[in-house]
């Protein structure tokens, strides 16, 4: 499906011109002819991007404000064009909330270019949005936090004194920590310079011409800095480096001539989008814990279980190498809580929990699989190391009664485990949750044996 680009002008040829551009580029074109009719439209036909070109009536800026204060319609970016190529027409474009400013003469690469990025920023913000719905869903999306926050600004510039100058005017703009950094400080490692910078403010001729550059997609590419806020401040080379800046990852790209103002409101706004994504990304994965944690145990639970048994499948398939699956469970645990009470029955399972997971190795799983069931993974584990493995475990619960927080005497409760290793030499082979009946079966053998010990599926066979 192609994108969708609102262009609004009042003149006919403006709107022309641009569509045959962004039509051959292959973006589905909807043309507004009244400043009027913009939020209407936007409303109606969900746009991807508005252009809103200054036209005859120059209501661009006015309706720029409008968009942008619209609950609905205010993240969908806005690009501006103006007639003029002077700063002063360009930051109060910015200050109406356009997300980038074009001027005239049309430099279609630097267009396209702007196009893209901002599409490309929406998705990302679509991304965004689509955790904090799942968050939702898992009853644990966080409020945005609503105060400013304090971010931490690197400028690395040709020079020295370009980055003090560029320093000293900035400083008057914003509150954040402003660094200066050479090249190749910003790509050692930033942790270790006492947080990474959450926004990059890049010259982009530096030793060379257009060198910047690669310095924007490089941060781009890094783990750390994935997420970071990148300008470029275009050092005026030819050809213009904006469009290629922008392709590798810049949110922004400043003309030449740096105006600490425009780069102010600029960093603010980016900043608070990075902040969102931020949050959003974090109660994500913390979301994502919860959901395949089990409350009580810790334990991964039987959802992650399942899918890790399928990657683990997938693994052995690729680099041929064995492993044992286990299913444990705890024997007459019934008749523990029918005497001592569930809440005691809950600690004896924290309890066996906890044992279970000290014996075992960081690479293992171990996931509550039911009630009083466990399953256990080992990857690369041989059926003689399973063995001794089992064995441990079931003497780790068995051999040493449980103690519980208001009973003086201590709970004994013992383990059956049936033990499945994939393995062709032992006949045992097929998918890992074939592996899981197998070893099912073997517990079954186990408990029917007369429970507390320890059976193969080959012995169950
Ligand atoms: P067997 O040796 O045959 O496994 O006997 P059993 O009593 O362990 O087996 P059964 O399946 O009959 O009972 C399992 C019991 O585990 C029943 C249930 O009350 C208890 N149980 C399951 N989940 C929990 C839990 O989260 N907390 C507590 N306290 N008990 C639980
Ligand atoms: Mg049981
Ligand atoms: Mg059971």
């Amino acid at each position: 499906m192609s994108e969708r680009i609102l262009i609004a002008d009042d003149l006919a040829t403006n709107r022309i011109v641009l569509k045959v551009k962004l039509t051959v580029a292959c973006y589905e074109v909807i043309q507004a002819d009244r400043c009027a009719d913009v939020a209407a439209l936007a409303r109606e036909t969900r746009p991807d991007l508005i252009i809103l070109g200054r036209g005859r009536t120059d209501c661009s800026l006015s309706t720029c404000r409008q968009l942008k204060a619209d609950e609905a319609l205010g993240s969908i970016p806005i690009i501006m064009v103006s007639d003029q190529d002077d700063q002063p027409a360009r930051l109060e474009a910015i200050m109406a909330g356009a997300d980038d400013v074009f001027s005239k003469p049309l430099n279609e690469a630097t267009l396209m270019a702007m196009v893209r990025n901002l599409i490309r920023a929406r998705g990302a913000e679509d991304e965004v949005l689509r955790r904090r719905d799942l968050s939702r869903d898992f009853g644990c999306a966080e409020a945005p936090a609503l105060f400013e926050r304090h971010a931490r600004v690197a400028l690395i510039a040709p020079d020295a004194e370009t980055g003090i100058f560029w320093r000293m005017h900035l400083a008057t703009e914003i509150r954040h920590r402003i660094d200066i950094m050479t090249q190749s400080q910003a790509l050692e490692d930033i942790s270790a310079l006492g947080g990474v910078p959450d926004a990059f403010v890049i010259a982009s001729t530096l030793s060379e011409t257009s060198d910047g550059l690669r310095l924007v997609s490089e941060l781009r590419s890094r783990q750390t800095t994935r997420h970071a806020v990148i300008v470029v401040q275009d050092c005026g080379e030819a050809p213009s480096p904006s469009s290629m800046a922008l392709d590798l990852g810049a949110n922004a790209v400043l003309r030449p001539g740096f105006d600490a103002r425009e780069l102010a409101v600029r960093l603010t706004r980016l900043l608070a989008r990075k902040f969102e994504g931020d949050d959003l990304r974090k109660s994500f994965d913390t979301s994502l814990a919860l959901a395949v944690r089990d409350p009580l145990t810790g334990l991964h639970n039987r959802r992650f279980a399942q899918s890790y048994l399928d990657r683990l499948d997938r693994e052995s398939r690729s680099n041929g190498q064995t492993y044992a699956v286990m299913v444990l469970d705890l024997d007459r645990f019934k008749s523990i809580n029918d005497q001592f009470g569930h809440p005691v029955g809950d600690e004896v399972l924290v309890e066996v929990a906890t044992r279970l997971k000290r014996n075992l190795r960081e690479m293992d799983l171990l996931a509550r699989y039911g009630g009083e069931e466990f399953l256990i993974a080992l990857p690369g584990v041989s059926r003689a190391q399973a063995q001794t493995m089992a064995e441990r475990l079931r003497r780790a619960v068995g051999d040493h009664p449980i103690a519980t927080g208001g009973r003086p005497d201590c709970i004994t409760v013992t383990l059956s485990i049936g033990v499945a290793v994939a393995d062709d030499a032992m006949g045992v082979s097929g998918t890992a949750h074939e592996l899981l009946q197998f070893a099912d079966q073997a517990l079954y053998r186990a408990k029917s044996d007369g429970r507390n010990q320890v059976t193969f599926v080959s012995d169950a066979a």
